[in-house]
């Protein structure tokens, strides 16, 4: 996949089209990835009893509520933002020099920037 874990990246369609938010997991298998803050379901929770004896005379139950948990996203649905020119992009490959070898690195394929993603 073109994008990984710690890209920040701006979401192009879905109803969190717009918004920005770091990739805190990505899936390749299922090309999905998990950005932060975005889309946001809510896990509704039971109280639950626990059994644990070293919680004795404490209350004996786990609370209940509505938990945020961010749900995967299909990386279609995701562009990249270059952390240079600070737009939604393409991701592109180029080999560069570095210290003496021939290094690929993900670039920006905006025609006036094309500077490294990777910092
Ligand atoms: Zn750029």
């Amino acid at each position: 996949m073109k994008i990984k874990k710690g890209d920040l990246v701006q979401v192009i369609a879905g109803k969190d089209r717009g918004k920005q938010g770091r990739i805190i997991e990505a899936q390749p298998d299922e090309r999905r990835v998990i950005v932060e803050n975005l889309s946001v379901v809510k896990k509704h929770r039971r109280p639950r009893a626990m059994r644990d004896s070293s919680r004795m005379g404490q209350p004996q139950i786990q609370p209940g509520g509505v938990f945020d948990v961010a749900s995967p996203v299909p990386v279609s649905n995701v562009m990249i933002v270059c952390p240079t020119c600070n737009r939604a992009t393409r991701v592109g490959y180029e080999f560069r020099e570095s210290k003496g070898r021939q290094v690929k690195y993900r670039v920006c394929k905006r025609a006036d920037c094309g500077e490294v993603l990777d910092r």
